[in-house]
């Protein structure tokens, strides 16, 4: 008799209450490891394993499995709050299986180890005129943790997310099944596991489609706007032409001026407008500077930053912002810029993060659509300006929905706010996070997970109740019947308490 198919759920697969893990048995502590979210404001211990090896990820469900702990996948630690931490249980960090095992550059194929970085990836390809249709704002994600979020870049509403340029993956399910997903194979497993958060098996290889370009160059064309509704109006506008859009929004201003800022808009070259493409495409000419001016080097820039990262410092280092571009902006033009440098803007300041140092920040990103969006994003300025916590970056795209079952995009806009946290203010955020959360919810709109670090499972009872989340549930108790894949984001909104 064939082994029953862990995909194919039984009538009450959906009721049923995931097996607890067996009674914990203490690992040992020579894996013990503090390990942090990327805005820093959550840390957690963790028994911290980085097999290399498919065996060696196999060898870690194991021992977690015989030990009674859980495992919680972790990739290059990007996401802003709890997405990849689990404390007091396993943390499987995939970094070190960062092989690339195929490109082809006629092609435009890549398929890699999921601990390959979006670096190593344009890296490989760009000489030979190939880019990623989707980046993160910094390229140092990895490709399993990118699968796992389903990401999108500035390009969302033309290209969708990265799920729509994975041809396939292979995953290993807490089973110990290893699943090759495609659109015509598994097909539920692969609209399931590319924003599943990790909680569906672990993605051991990924193949991916990039784009054709012409040139290591961009079109970039920076458009200074008044107020919220000219930012949106401008978006509408240039949707069409534009293969990329990106507005930053300064939260400070208020009244009229609610939802100024800057958009940029850049663009590919087509075939034969750059007259040296084999110089713009090398790497060399990508990478970002590591001095400023040549001369001072970029990895103590943060140390500068610090004394700023506070209300009066941010409100007048945006303020400054908003009024150079309008001094400087919008005259028409533009200037050429490389890919790397204008989709990894973050990447910038190595460390950056570090001048919100010791509380960390936060990341508070809400997807609404279109035609909510200016209510929504103009109360939440407002609600933030009231109770004093204005995030110190806004940041603001377009998007379009995607077929895949936990989708955080519709078809509308995001808002991506930074909060500092401090011991004194940390409740207080929570708080106006919550508050932000119910207009979203009524706008129908949606939460991502990558950035979450707020949400509540009481203000989440709607959307739980979603048949798509229930499907995803149920998919997860036939893939992972033991629950042996958690994170503290998991935990935090998808667990009975
Ligand atoms: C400065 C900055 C800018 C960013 N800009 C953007 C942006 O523009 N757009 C955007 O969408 N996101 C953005 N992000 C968020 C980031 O792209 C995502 O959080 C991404 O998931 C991080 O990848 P990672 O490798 O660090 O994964 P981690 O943060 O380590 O993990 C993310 C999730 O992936 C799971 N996971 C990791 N490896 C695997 C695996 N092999 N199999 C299954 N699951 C796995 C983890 O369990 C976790 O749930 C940004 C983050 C930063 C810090």
């Amino acid at each position: 008799m064939s082994a029953p198919n862990p995909l194919v759920l039984s009538s009450d697969a959906a009721e049923r209450v995931p097996a607890p893990l067996r009674e914990p048995v203490p690992l040992p502590a020579d894996h013990l490891e503090s390990v942090s979210a990327w805005g820093m404001s959550t840390r957690v211990l963790s028994h911290v394993y980085r097999p290399s090896t498919v065996q060696g990820i196999r060898h870690v469900f194991t021992l977690a499995r015989e030990r009674g702990v859980a495992v919680g996948l972790r990739g290059a630690g990007r996401s802003y709050g709890d997405a990849s931490l689990l404390g007091e249980n396993v943390s499987l960090d995939l970094t070190r299986m960062n092989r690339i095992l195929d490109w082809d550059p006629q092609a435009g194929i890549i398929r890699a180890q999921p601990g390959v970085t979006i670096r190593q990836v344009w890296q490989c390809a760009i000489e030979d005129g190939w880019w990623p249709y989707v980046v993160p704002g910094t390229m140092f994600p990895t490709l399993g943790g990118c699968a796992a979020m389903n990401i999108h870049g500035k390009n969302n509403w033309k290209v969708g997310p990265i799920g729509d340029h994975i041809q396939e993956f292979e995953i290993l399910l807490p089973t110990g099944d290893v699943r090759r997903c495609s659109r015509a194979e598994n097909a539920d497993l692969f609209h399931a596991a590319i924003g599943g958060f990790g909680v569906l098996g672990c993605f051991l290889s990924i193949t991916l489609e990039l784009k054709r370009v012409y040139s290591g160059l961009l079109h970039v064309e920076p458009i200074p706007v008044d107020n919220l509704t000219e930012m949106m109006r401008v978006f509408e506008e240039r949707m069409e032409g534009a293969d990329y859009l990106v507005g930053w929004i300064d939260c400070f201003a208020g009244g009229r001026e609610t939802g100024r800022g800057l958009i940029h808009q850049a663009n590919y070259l087509a075939p034969g407008e750059d007259p040296h493409p084999a110089q713009t495409l090398r790497v060399q000419n990508q990478e970002l500077p590591d001095t400023l001016f040549g001369v001072f080097p970029k990895g103590l820039l943060w140390r500068f930053m610090k004394p700023f990262t506070n209300n009066v410092g941010m409100r007048a280092v945006n303020a400054a912002k908003y009024h150079l571009s309008r001094r400087h902006g919008g005259s028409g033009g533009g200037h050429t810029q490389s890919h790397a440098g204008f989709a990894f803007l973050l990447d910038y300041v190595p460390d950056w993060k570090r001048a919100y140092e010791p509380g960390g920040l936060i990341q508070y990103q809400s997807f609404i659509p279109a035609a909510q969006a200016h209510a929504v994003f103009t109360e939440q300025i407002a609600l933030c300006q009231r109770r004093g916590l204005v995030p110190y970056l806004g940041v603001f795209k377009r998007h379009r929905p995607d077929p895949f079952l936990m989708t955080h995009s519709v078809d509308g806009y995001s808002f991506a706010l930074d909060f500092k946290v401090t011991r004194a203010n940390r409740k207080q955020v929570w708080g106006l996070a919550a508050e932000m959360d119910r207009l979203v919810i009524e706008a129908g709109g949606r939460f991502y997970f990558a950035k979450d670090s707020t949400l509540h499972p009481a203000r989440l009872e709607r959307y739980r109740d979603e048949e798509r989340v229930r499907k995803f549930l149920a998919l997860k108790r036939a893939c992972d019947p033991e629950n042996l894949l958690q994170t503290e984001l998991y935990r935090r909104l998808f667990t009975e308490k």
